[in-house]
């Protein structure tokens, strides 16, 4: 039986990475969208893309930048996928602020492009568009849900916005299989390093090697609702396998404050972490929202889906991760 084609855009970020990983053990033929950098680093597929059984064979990388519909067309009409899983964009809610246009652009206006090259295909493929919380703002209700008014307060979020909305109405109007994963913050030893997780995992790992003295963090009493990447894909497969296309948030439902994930982070290093961190309000973010939780019975209940790590197993696994990156790099 020949291989199920699964399309991947934002290949080469965090969720990309993972879903890769995913779809290939799953039998899949996967094709990734890359954008033409100056350097084809692509750490976080590098383990993939030296493998000769699997690069070329199983996963293929083509050139296309969200802003280039012409190329994306001609890339979807050859490949013609089955599962299209839409991951790109630029994804820091603060730097939003600084670059609204160009985020506005890919997110919102190049989600758009994509669903129409989409729709055009004689056969549409399977749609997932990663959501994001942000598009419910600072939220009157908590936890949040599918049903939770859509109120952004930051330009990332407005571009997520527009996008879920058009997916939705895509789904509705033109009844295709099109789904958004609202997506509540997950990590994981791939996350960005200016990212808070990865930026106080990594500072407990390089000051415990001595590498560092110190950290700087915005406000310690922030509170998130974070989960692991890993399991946020999982997710996103298991809506395009559903008979049914909907709209799912995906959350641990368990919110922790950036103190904690600092006493988790430190400890796992044998450090007290207020001898080592520095507040500084650059680092605070403008209209902070403080009550974003996720209400995550409807994946639970129609996906079946189960987190396999909680909190502390998370942060310590990413402590754990940059400790062995860090010794290898002395090596
Ligand atoms: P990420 O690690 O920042 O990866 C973003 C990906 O988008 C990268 O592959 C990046 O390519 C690509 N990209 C950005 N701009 C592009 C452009 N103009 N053309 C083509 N590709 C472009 O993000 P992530 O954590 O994997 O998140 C995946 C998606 O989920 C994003 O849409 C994000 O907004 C959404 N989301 C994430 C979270 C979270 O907590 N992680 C929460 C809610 C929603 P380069 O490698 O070339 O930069």
């Amino acid at each position: 039986m020949a291989a199920k084609i699964a399309m991947i855009t934002g290949i080469t970020g965090q969720d990309g990475s993972y879903l890769s990983e995913h779809l290939l053990e799953r039998g899949y033929e996967v094709h990734g969208l890359v954008r033409r950098s100056s350097t084809i680093e692509r750490s976080r597929l590098k383990h993939l893309y030296n493998d000769p059984e699997v690069y070329s064979r199983k996963l293929f990388l083509h050139y296309a930048d969200l802003d280039d519909p012409t190329t994306i067309r001609r890339i979807v009409t050859r490949v013609a996928p089955a599962e299209f899983y839409h991951l790109a964009g630029q994804s820091h809610v603060g730097l939003s602020f600084e670059i609204p246009e160009s985020t506005c652009d890919t997110t919102a206006i190049g989600t758009l492009r994509i669903m129409e090259i989409l729709r055009d295909q004689p056969d549409p493929p399977r749609f997932l568009h990663a959501s994001s919380r942000e598009i419910f703002g600072t939220p009157s209700v908590s936890p949040q849900d599918e049903n939770t008014p859509v109120n952004p307060n930051s330009p990332y979020g407005c571009a997520k916005a527009f996008a879920t909305q058009m997916t939705k109405i895509y789904r509705e109007s033109h009844g295709l299989f099109f789904c958004n994963a609202i997506c509540y913050n997950h990590e994981s030893p791939r996350r960005g390093e200016n990212f808070v997780t990865r930026k106080v995992t990594l500072a407990a790992a390089r000051i415990a090697a001595g590498q560092q003295e110190s950290v700087s963090l915005g406000d310690l009493d922030a509170c998130r609702d974070w989960g692991y990447a890993k399991d946020f894909v999982n997710a996103m497969w298991l809506m395009l396998q559903q008979s049914q296309p909907d709209d799912y948030v995906l959350a641990t439902g368990v919110s922790h404050s950036i103190r904690e994930l600092l006493e988790i982070a430190f400890s796992r290093v044998s450090l007290r972490w207020n001898e080592h961190v520095n507040v500084d309000d650059r680092f605070k973010r403008p209209a902070d929202p403080y009550q974003l939780l996720g209400d995550p019975s409807h994946a639970e209940s129609q996906l079946e889906w189960k987190r396999s790590v909680d909190f502390q197993q998370l942060i310590e696994l990413m402590v754990d991760s940059d400790i062995e990156r860090i010794q290898r790099q002395k090596h």
